[in-house]
């Protein structure tokens, strides 16, 4: 099948989904019917703040045993309607996700907002398809999501094994944030905010108004190693900027459901000027990019996890960007 009637066939059976919500049949219908989503319990969560719950993630590789749930998801709870900030790396984690809302609010989920389009945020959005929410992202999540969707749904079947890979799909944003949008959730406001390209080109940010609290997705990692697939040079810029803006409290994308803000960020960004400066020592020195993956920012390997996994790939994107300085 062609790249592109695969993804017409994808886009359908959301399109299908879709349609068979507005039918007005139950809600719990159609997951069930579907894809078997109710027999999910609930994922645990932490209220960080009030209305304010957090899911955490494992620190590991996506696979068949933790059914990609590897990143921080969470949601805000207002007097009229619900948002969902990242869904998990598979329609289970996002059904999971959906059953700890459940347990919390009958309201409807009205927004689900991915803070970028790395795998382990999105693919749980399918769980949401019988709420249908507005889907919010960066304005450039729609090409870079579509243009990878096909790559990320083989990998993911690969890593989950068709168990736990079971109806995920690709549900691609329907509003795009051009530079600052709000959502108005009752009596809470969130204002999701579009960031120059940093750990992707499309990373996105969530502050709600009535904690104070923001949502920083992948721009700050803590306990598992940051993963580069944007700009080097464009995040440490980006950081720079973040810690100029208070807030009460931030989720990370990866680590602790809630930490100080910007102490946060110490260690990603002690990271990522450490691998700046190793690659940059390297291109000097005249070295080749496979030499250098295998020694720039080693002084980091005991400080992480995940180091052996993701590090060599962040030295060969930092060096592309970074050879034509
Ligand atoms: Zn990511």
């Amino acid at each position: 099948m062609t790249d592109t009637g695969d993804r017409r066939c994808r886009l359908s059976r959301f399109e299908f989904l879709m349609g068979l919500a507005a039918t007005g049949l139950p809600v719990s219908w159609l997951p069930e019917v579907a894809w078997g989503a109710n027999q999910v319990g609930p994922a645990p969560v932490e209220e960080i703040a009030p209305g304010v719950f957090i899911h955490r993630g494992v620190h590991a590789l996506a696979s068949a045993g933790n059914g990609g749930d590897i990143c921080n998801a969470g949601f805000v709870v207002g007097t009229s309607g619900v948002a969902v900030i990242d869904t998990g790396g598979s329609l289970r984690t996002g059904a999971a996700i959906r059953a700890a809302i459940a347990a919390k609010t009958p309201l409807p989920v009205t927004h689900v907002i991915n803070t970028h389009m790395h795998p382990d945020h999105v693919l749980g959005n399918a769980a949401f398809a019988a709420d249908k929410p507005v889907f919010a992202g960066h304005h450039k999540l729609l090409r870079a999501l579509s243009e990878r969707s096909e790559g990320y749904l083989e990998a993911a079947k690969e890593q989950l094994g068709s168990d736990a890979f079971a109806g995920t799909d690709i549900v691609l944003p329907t509003l795009g944030v051009e530079s600052e949008s709000k959502i108005d959730l009752g009596g809470r406001t969130l204002t999701l905010t579009a960031r120059p390209t940093a750990h992707t080109n499309n990373d996105l940010t969530v502050r709600d108004s009535s904690t104070d609290t923001v949502f920083l997705g992948d721009l700050v990692f803590v306990e598992h190693l940051p993963t580069l697939d944007g700009s080097l040079r464009g995040w440490l810029k980006l950081l720079d900027v973040l810690e100029t803006e208070p807030a009460a409290r931030v989720v990370p994308g990866h680590g602790p459901v809630s930490m100080a803000w910007p102490a946060a960020a110490t260690d990603v960004k002690r990271y990522l000027n450490v691998l700046a400066a190793d690659v940059r020592k390297s291109i000097a020195a005249g070295s080749t990019m496979t030499s250098a993956m295998e020694t720039a920012a080693q002084g980091e390997k005991d400080k992480w996890q995940l180091f052996a996994e993701h590090n060599a790939r962040n030295v060969s994107g930092a060096f592309a960007e970074l050879e034509w300085e």
